[in-house]
Order: C-alpha cells, then structure tokens, then sequence
C-alpha cells in the first residue's frame, strides 16, 4: 500500500546515514524530501505543514545534536510523528456495560462496510462474543443478500427485513424504513441475548443530504457505543472531504481504512485521523474475511518506514549506553586520542547490555534475508574477546604494539583462548582504530561501538 511513500522516505534517511554531525542546511534539505514525499503520497496539504512543521523544530533541537547517531536520531523523530498523525494510542473497542452493545458502520457506498461487517462479526465470534448483523441498507438493491451472505461465511445470524427471505430482495424492501429495521435489529439482538449488534448501513456513492440524514437517524435510534466510518483508502484526496462530511454529518467514534491491500498511494489514509480526530481502529486488507487486522499506529509507522523493529533496538541502545561514557568517547575521537582497547572492553559491555547480540541483529530491517548468517552468529563470541582483553595488562590495553609473541601465547592461556584468536582480535583492533582516525578526521564520531567479527 504504502510502497513508494515507503521507498521515497527510506532513500531520503539513507542520505543522512552517512553523515554525521547535521547541519540546520542537512535537515532542511530532509525535510523537503520528506514533504515532497508525503504531497506525491496524497497526504492532505494542512497535515503535511503540520508533520514537517514539527520534524524540523525537533530536528534542529538539541535531541539531535546531543544524539549519539544525529541521522537515526531523525529517523526517530519522523516516526514518532507519523505514529501521533496516525492517531497515537492503539483504540480498542469500547464494549457497554450493559450488553447489546451497539457497533454502526457508515461509509459511501463501495467502502467496504458489508464485507466490514462480516470481518469484524467473525473477530469478535473468534474473541467469544455472540454478534448478530442488522442489515440496514435498504438503498442499494442487493445489499441486504450480500450482508446475508457474508453473515453465512462468518457463522453469524443475520436481521434482515424478511427474515428468512434473503434470496431475493423486491420492492417493498427497498422502500423498507431503514431507521426502523436497525431499530428493531437492536430489540431482535437484546431479546436473543446477543451481546454484540453490528449494523450495516446504506451508503451513496457521494456525499448527499439524505444520506446523512438517515445515518443521523439511524445513530439516534439506536445509540450505539461506536459508530465506525469505513474508508476506501484507495480514493485520493477526497478521503479527507468525505470524512469531514461524515464528521460533521453523523460523527463517528472510530475509522476503518479498507482496500490497504490496493497499490494506490493511499497517503490521504493517512490524513483522516487527523484531520477528523477520531482514530483509526481496524485496517481491512482484502476480500478475504479474516482480511482483517487491528490498526496500530506504530506498526504502521514502521511498515511506512521499512524500519523492522529497530525503534526498539535504538530504545534499547538509548538505554544502554551510558550518556556520559559516551560522551567521553565522542570527546576522545574528536581530539584525535586514541581509541584504546579499554575502551573497546568499555563498549563491549554496553554492547552486551543491549541483551542478546541475536535478538538486535533480528530487529533490524532485512534481516529476513540474512536468516542465516543470523542463525550463526554465536553470542559467546562477545565473551571470549572480553576475555582476551581482560588477560591483558592496562599497559597492553592502552598500546596493543608492546604485545610480542610470548605475551600473546601467556594472554591465550590466561583467557582460555587460542594464539590465534589474539591474533585476530589484535588485528581487528587496528582495522576499528584505523576506522575511528578516519573519523575524527572526516565526519563527527558516532559512539557506536564495532561490532566484533
Ligand atoms: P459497501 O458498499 O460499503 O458495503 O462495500 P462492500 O463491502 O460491498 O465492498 C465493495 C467492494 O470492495 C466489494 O467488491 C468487496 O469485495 C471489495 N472490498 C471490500 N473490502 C476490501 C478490501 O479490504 N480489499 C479489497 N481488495 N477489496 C475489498
């Protein structure tokens, strides 16, 4: 859904991975890219002023120039404000205290409410709960089979004008009271105890006065406790006049995005959470009816970043590395002292703080394709190069050139190590300080411990 918005804002951050310190120029040429990127997705103009507007004030404070990696420090940022317009907080459903409890859908007509319907009754059947389905839009001809349909699919009983008659619908259905068959739907549901009522509602294909006017009618009859506005996220910019309308006309408690399997831009998705207020609460992803997930903002901020989960793993990072050690490192490269093996021994340890070295590799982005490199990785690697710094004198630590061949086979023996393995941890060494020169030369230091192996 979501693939070119995706593609456009992970090239823009891979500019800014290679960079160290930002200048005020660097982040003001990110966050054009990233506008252009959201207008071309179809955002809406007033959410996009409104997202840049924030990720520049933030980019150019001192949570980025204080960051130990300025350029992931933005990636942050942008996501944390993609989850706020995306709605924030996860928005579960409210259940009344005194069961039926009332869910409505409303939506033009094509988006996806009848086949909405059956999704959400075969979750909430799954979760235990005994839905039943009013189908209450006597507008379109053969609405009120296809929710009958959809109902059989997902096992639940259906209210229907003619009960028992959903094979054919004549006339006389189409001319029914819709306000009065949601009405009776609701009574229907209360009488056979079933503690859940979904009713399904007519839509037109555009916005028009009648139509609201009977969602309002029908939302005042039946009270429910959420009224759910279904979206086309596949509509463009219209997505967000059609849902001002619908704000204003009947308000709704929660918004479902459907069609999010489509290949569309879908960026004005992004804009109704926003712009209405109201959150969005279930993604409907295909025609299928367990096609159906709950919305997590944060999720889908990271699907949107192509980031795996590696906001987890720069948490992790933040709280593992101590600020001031780091600091002292940053201050050590900057001046051109040498980056010595107690440091190192210093980074290992944070390092190992994070948890398990296979754990983080996993939580980062494409590592799907490297499932096997990953599998073996040996985390007592991490151990035995700690123990080798360890069998060294401070001495050694701080001038690795003083340790000949006797010292290395006595620092083997005493770590529990080979020769070898010295070896290469000693030349590994050098390669990182080489690496952590070129650095204090050329951009600024970045903190982050290499990796061993
Ligand atoms: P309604 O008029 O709002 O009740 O919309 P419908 O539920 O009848 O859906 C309109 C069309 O969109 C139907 O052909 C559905 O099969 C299709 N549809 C609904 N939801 C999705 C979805 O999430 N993905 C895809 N690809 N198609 C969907």
């Amino acid at each position: 859904m979501f693939n070119s918005l995706s593609d456009r804002l992970t090239s823009t951050f891979k500019n800014l991975r290679t960079r160290g310190r930002l200048s005020e120029a660097d982040i003001d040429a990110t966050v054009r890219e990233i506008r252009r990127a959201l207008l071309d997705a179809d955002v809406a103009v007033s959410v996009v002023r409104e997202f840049t507007a924030a990720v520049r004030e933030r980019a150019l404070g001192s949570e980025v120039s204080g960051a130990l990696n300025p350029a992931q420090q933005v990636v942050k940022i942008v996501n944390e404000e993609l989850v706020e317009i995306l709605g924030g907080q996860t928005r579960a459903l409210t259940f009344a205290k005194v069961p039926p409890t009332v869910i409505m859908l409303a939506g033009l007509q094509g988006a996806g409410k009848t086949t909405l319907a059956g999704k959400l009754a075969l979750a909430l059947k799954e979760q235990g709960h005994t839905p039943l389905l009013v189908a209450a839009d006597l507008q379109r001809p053969n609405a009120v089979n296809q929710l009958a349909v959809v109902a059989e699919r997902a096992g639940v009983p259906v209210f229907a004008p003619h009960p028992g008659n959903t094979s054919a619908v004549d006339d006389a259905i189409v001319d029914g009271d819709p306000v009065a068959v949601a009405r009776d739907g609701v009574a229907t549901a209360r009488a056979r105890q079933h503690d859940v009522v979904i009713v399904d509602t007519a839509g037109r294909l555009g916005i028009d006065e009648l139509l609201m006017r009977q969602a309002a009618d029908i939302r005042a009859a039946v009270q429910p406790d959420e009224v759910l506005f279904v979206i086309d996220a596949m509509i463009g910019q219209d997505a967000v006049n059609t849902a001002k309308a619908f704000a204003d006309g009947v308000d709704f408690t929660g918004v479902v995005l459907s069609k999010l399997d489509g290949d569309a831009r879908g960026g004005a998705a992004l804009s109704v959470a926003k712009v209405t207020g109201r959150p969005i609460m279930f993604a409907s992803t295909g025609e299928k009816l367990t096609d159906f997930e709950v919305f997590h903002p944060d999720r889908m901020a990271s699907r949107i970043l192509d980031m795996g989960d590696v906001l987890t793993l720069i948490e992790q990072a933040e709280r593992a590395f101590d600020s001031e050690q780091a600091a002292k490192m940053a201050e050590k490269v900057a001046t051109g002292q040498d980056f010595t093996l107690a440091d190192f021994l210093v980074q290992m340890q944070q390092l190992k703080n994070m948890g398990s070295m296979k754990k983080m590799l996993g939580m980062l982005p494409g590592m799907g394709q490297m499932r096997e490199a990953l599998d073996s990785f040996d985390e007592r690697e991490v151990d035995r190069i700690e123990a080798v710094i360890r069998s060294m004198t401070p001495a050694e630590r701080d001038n690795p050139k003083i340790i000949n061949g006797s010292r290395r086979a006595r620092i083997a023996r005493g770590s529990g190590t080979t020769t070898t393995a010295v070896n290469q941890l000693l030349e590994r060494f050098e390669g990182a300080q080489k690496m952590m020169r070129q650095m204090s030369r050329g951009g600024g230091p970045n903190g982050m411990p290499a990796l061993p192996g």
